[in-house]
């Protein structure tokens, strides 16, 4: 396994911070700290050389020499004295031979006399430090050692096991359980990417609920016109002397509705994947409306129905009229489809002031408020048992919606159940 786990990264960066601090601290206080001691000595030397100077003629200056020496360890002699200097405090100085750091400085007295002074730092040996401090680096590794581990454990804890959490739950959604739920604790981050995984999971439990409805209804829309037509054509073969009109028509009228159902769910694809591209032009909507509705009263006729196209006057949109006239025959098939015992739909065509509203109306069932918001979705039935004729894709009013979205329109509907329903749509005019 390339990829470590994240609590041994949390531990080894944790652990390679400790190692580097301590080793800092070691070159500091081990490597560094004569040189520094002696830096510092001579910064104080030099404090007490503007001390000193400040105070030369002072009666005070013997107070301040002593008190150099008691609390700083610098010594302060004539030049030309003997040396190595004694303090006149008794203290370890006294007992060995101390080293230190001198330095030389000539002051001019009030009476213009002149005096030379040296200055003894005393430096301390700082080998017994070292020792005393290379012991307490070993104690505080071992310290450090054991607290970095303390701590990956506990942020491991809090970063790590969520995130295996979700990973077990997304490993269980991955394998199709779209029940699954993902509670993301422990910071901001992870809860925000269960609430995306929560959702993710909704809409593919949503989509999995309709590619088995789609395939239980187009199994059976398929298969019904396929029999029908098997059964009639081999009639027509076995006895071709008895052949009706109707048996012919029954083919016909059962082919159109095979072809029907591939082109929507070719169209829907299509439109889906973003293939299609809009072929926008200015054209007469009115019109192109009209010679819809003529055609389609010329097919529903004989059924009883009647369709009527109402509209102030002629107008052009700038829009792809193959589509348009996709979506608003979708909208009529409809009213036709739901319609009520008045068999009378009505079409209108109302101008706005940056707009055109498209109204088809039926007197048909309506649509309960229940399945209002779903009525545009793919597959989406409210009459989930088919019974004919009324059978439909479930794909005509998401062609709608997908070509009046591709067109920046609006598009709803207003329904009452047992009073009929206005299905509508609004394009911008340009
Ligand atoms: P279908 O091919 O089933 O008609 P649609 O997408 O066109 O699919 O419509 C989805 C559902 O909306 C239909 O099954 C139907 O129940 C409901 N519906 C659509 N138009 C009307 C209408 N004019 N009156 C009542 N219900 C309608």
């Amino acid at each position: 396994m390339d990829k470590l786990k994240l609590k041994w990264k949390i531990f080894g960066f944790l652990l390679g911070f400790s190692a580097l601090l301590l080793i800092i601290l070691w070159i500091f206080q081990t490597v560094f700290l004569s040189d520094m001691y002696k830096l510092i000595r001579k910064a104080e030397i030099k404090k007490a050389i503007v001390l000193v100077e400040k105070n030369i003629d002072s009666p005070k200056l013997k107070d301040v020499l002593y008190e150099l020496e008691v609390s700083k360890e610098i010594i302060v002699r004539p030049t030309m004295d003997f040396s190595p200097p004694i303090s006149n405090i008794p203290n370890k100085f006294d007992r060995r031979r101390p080293e230190s750091i001198t330095k030389e400085k000539k002051f001019v007295l009030k009476n213009g006399s002149e005096i030379s002074l040296t200055f003894y730092a005393m430096i301390t040996p700082v080998e017994a430090t070292v020792s005393t401090l290379r012991m307490q680096l070993f104690i505080i590794t071992g310290i450090m050692i054991l607290l970095t581990t303390l701590i990956a454990m506990i942020i491991s804890k809090h970063i790590s096991n969520p995130i295996e959490q979700v990973n077990k739950s997304a490993k269980n959604l991955a394998k199709g359980n779209y029940e699954t739920e993902f509670h993301g604790r422990g910071f901001l981050e992870i809860k925000e990417l269960s609430d995306t995984l929560n959702a993710a999971a909704k809409e593919l439990s949503k989509v999995e609920r309709l590619r088995r409805e789609l395939l239980a209804n187009v199994s059976h829309d398929l298969r019904t016109p396929l029999s029908l037509i098997y059964s009639y054509a081999e009639m027509m073969h076995d006895f071709p002397k008895e052949v009706t009109p109707e048996q012919c028509e029954i083919i016909m009228n059962e082919t159109k509705r095979l072809t029907s159902l591939v082109n929507d769910m070719l169209d829907i694809s299509s439109l889906e994947t973003g293939i299609t591209k809009l072929n926008k032009r200015y054209y007469n909507l009115t019109e192109s409306l009209n010679s819809t509705v003529k055609r389609i009263n010329e097919l529903a006729k004989k059924d009883g129905y009647q369709l009527c196209f109402e509209y102030d006057r002629e107008l052009s949109v700038y829009a792809d009229e193959v589509k348009i006239t996709q979506a608003f025959y979708n909208l009529l098939l409809n009213a036709i489809n739901y319609g009520g015992e008045d068999k009378k739909v009505i079409v209108r065509q109302i101008i706005k002031e940056n707009s055109v509203r498209i109204e088809v109306i039926d007197h048909g069932e309506g649509i309960s408020p229940n399945d209002l918001p779903f009525i545009w979705e793919r597959y989406y039935k409210v009459d989930k048992k088919h019974k004919r004729p009324v059978m439909g894709t479930g794909l005509g009013l998401t062609i709608v919606k997908k070509v009046i979205e591709m067109h920046n329109g609006e598009y709803g509907v207003e329904s009452e159940v047992g009073k009929g329903s206005i299905f509508w749509f609004e394009l911008k005019l340009e």
